[in-house]
């Protein structure tokens, strides 16, 4: 009996050390209202959010050689990507924008169809409310490669060269794995975010992620 009770002290202080160490998250917590929407670091994420009124003015149409549909990202985002598919489609990849600027109502109706059609732990984890996603801004991209279909994105050639080579024109991958506690998103190995190529350059060689880095600014 006494070794049992030992043994019940010993499991709960095991878990009172793991709460310690890893506390409940603080996404959708404490949200801040962003203020430089038109930065190209904004930073928007489960903590910061865009207004819904909030529309890049300078957004341009993908070229369709490289874009699914009418896909729009903001100019200087739009010339970088073009930019890199072409030189990937130049090495024998075909890189594929499947979603880029996505308005606050359009995210609103996304992560509600997945509330309703998954239910909220799901939503949570693979959408973003609205005003919380990067698609907003207009400078994320969501690409798909040689097999047309960017949930498996990972499988991919494409994956392992934008993965190394993607910081060369401005992009980071924005969600990798192992951050998942930072940066509040699970693992998309389809996510690019555009903050240019020297901050991007930093970002990769430092395996950080943007929240990382603005912190250490
Ligand atoms: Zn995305």
């Amino acid at each position: 009996m006494d070794k049992k009770i030992k043994m019940a002290y010993y499991i709960i202080l095991v878990i009172l050390i793991l709460l310690f160490f890893f506390p409940e998250d603080e996404f959708y917590q404490n949200i801040k209202i962003i203020n430089n929407p038109n930065n190209l670091i904004v930073l928007v994420n489960k903590n910061n959010q865009l207004l819904r009124n909030y529309k890049p003015n300078d957004l341009e149409k993908i070229n369709l050689e490289f874009a699914n549909e009418n896909k729009y990202l903001r100019k200087e985002a739009k010339i970088a990507f073009e930019k890199l598919a072409k030189d990937a489609k130049q090495l024998g990849y075909r890189i594929v924008a499947v979603s880029a600027y996505r308005d606050y109502d359009y995210q609103n109706e996304l992560f509600n169809y997945y509330v309703k059609e998954k239910g909220l732990d799901y939503a949570l984890e693979c959408s973003a409310k609205p005003g919380h996603s990067e698609h907003q801004t207009g400078l994320a991209v969501d690409v798909e490669g040689e097999n047309k279909d960017y949930d498996n994105f990972l499988d991919t050639k494409e994956f392992t060269w934008m993965k190394n080579n993607s910081y060369k024109y401005g992009f980071i991958l924005r969600y990798p794995k192992g951050k998942e506690h930072i940066t509040g998103f699970k693992f998309e190995p389809w996510h690019y975010r555009y903050v240019g190529i020297k901050i991007a350059k930093e970002i990769y060689e430092k395996n950080i992620t943007l929240e990382e880095y603005l912190k250490s600014r």
